[in-house]
């Protein structure tokens, strides 16, 4: 199969959907894969990085969608994209159609076989090709917590860890799966003294079996949560409602009795946010205070380390695009519906009911 990957376009996505560790895979077993040039340049992977493991760099992303059968890419296809698509060609990518009836309508006059990363399941009913991206917001969640509590950001000027014979910094989770996992082995990692508040007891058991006395845990109602908000140096938003907008747990008033210079990192932030006072920042401006408690609610985190991003995502979007490759995708989904899964829009049509439903189209 002939298999390539474009620059991605969006504005400030600096991932890319094959690596050159990928390309080499690909090729190894025979495949063609095509480059546009620069395509690796936002993970420091050269156009010469991506020759030596085998791939042909073109110049344009044209050349792409003309001569390849399946386009792998990060994000969802932008409206020049869409209008390069043809007849039978395999997307495979982050699509998230439901709120897009734009994108939606042109996958659908592509005619092309379009597989959504998001959807793409597993056998414990889990998004595997989501979770990477949870895993290093979660992580990256209690790193910008602690730079956003120096005083030069607005913070209240306290070190996480802590030093000998001075208490460690407070920080509580709200949330307790793959984010507030991965946030809390940052958090105990630097030797803050970390509190994750869930409501599953499913979830609280197995970090209490994990974390041990390296952390604590509360059920999540709104005395508990209440109590830890006041106490913390630092909270973390990391909630989840499948399906569902984030519950706001942090209401205005439980800010009021924050400490001034107390951060919020709100990672829910892309449902909508778990804090009665988020709303969305970017990169550029990450931070913003309200009721003297700073802020950060950036919507795509993991976008600041395209680099870590990249290879987290190549790590589990890769042997399926190796499937895809060998079998055809009629022959790959046949295999695996875990995969089948991922398939949202098909020859004109759209193949995932939630999709349908969302916009109303036949399905
Ligand atoms: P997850 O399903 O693994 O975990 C969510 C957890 O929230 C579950 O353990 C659930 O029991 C818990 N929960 C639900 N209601 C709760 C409540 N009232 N109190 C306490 N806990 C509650 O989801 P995840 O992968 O960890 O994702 C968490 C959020 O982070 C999602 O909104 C996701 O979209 C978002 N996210 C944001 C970014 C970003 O860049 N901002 C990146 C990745 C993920």
């Amino acid at each position: 199969m002939i298999v390539g990957t474009p620059k991605e376009i969006k504005n400030h996505e600096y991932r890319v959907g094959l690596t050159p560790e990928s390309t080499q895979e690909l090729t190894a077993r025979g495949h063609e894969v095509l480059v546009q040039t620069g395509a690796g340049l936002g993970i420091d992977a050269t156009d010469d990085a991506y020759r030596a493991a085998g791939a042909e760099v073109v110049d344009t992303a044209a050349e792409i969608f003309e001569r390849c059968d399946m386009v792998v890419k990060v994000k969802e296809p932008q409206a020049d994209e869409r209008k390069m698509l043809r007849e039978g060609q395999i997307l495979y990518t982050y699509l998230h159609l439901a709120p897009d009836p734009d994108q939606t309508r042109d996958l659908i006059a592509s005619g092309a076989v379009c597989i959504a990363y998001e959807t793409v399941t597993d056998e414990d009913g889990g998004l595997p090709l989501l979770k990477p991206m949870s895993q290093v917001a979660g992580r990256m969640s209690a790193q910008a917590g602690a730079g956003a509590l120096e005083k030069a950001r607005g913070g209240r000027g306290v070190l996480l860890g802590g030093v000998p014979g001075v208490a460690p910094g407070k920080v509580a989770i709200i949330g307790g799966g793959v984010v507030g996992f991965n946030a809390a082995q940052m958090a105990v990692g630097l030797g803050a003294d970390v509190t994750i508040l869930d409501r599953s007891p499913t979830v609280l058991e197995r970090l209490g079996i994990y974390f041990e006395a390296r952390a604590k845990t509360r059920f999540s109602n709104t005395a508990n949560l209440a109590e830890c908000v006041a106490e913390a140096d630092l909270v973390i938003g990391a909630v989840l409602v499948p399906g569902a907008a984030a519950p706001k747990l942090v209401t205005r008033d439980m800010l009021k009795t924050m400490h001034r210079g107390a951060v919020v990192v709100d990672v829910a932030i892309d449902q909508g946010g778990c804090f009665e006072t988020s709303h969305a920042t970017t990169h550029d401006d990450p931070t913003y205070v309200e009721e003297g408690v700073v802020h950060y609610c950036v919507a795509n985190m993991p976008g600041a380390v395209a680099r870590t991003s990249t290879y987290a995502l190549n790590n589990v979007t890769l042997p399926r695009a190796l499937r895809i490759a060998d079998l055809g995708w009629r022959g790959a989904l046949a295999e695996d519906k875990h995969l089948a899964n991922g398939l949202n829009v098909c020859h004109g049509k759209v193949t995932y009911k939630a999709v349908a439903d969302a916009l109303g189209h036949a399905y």
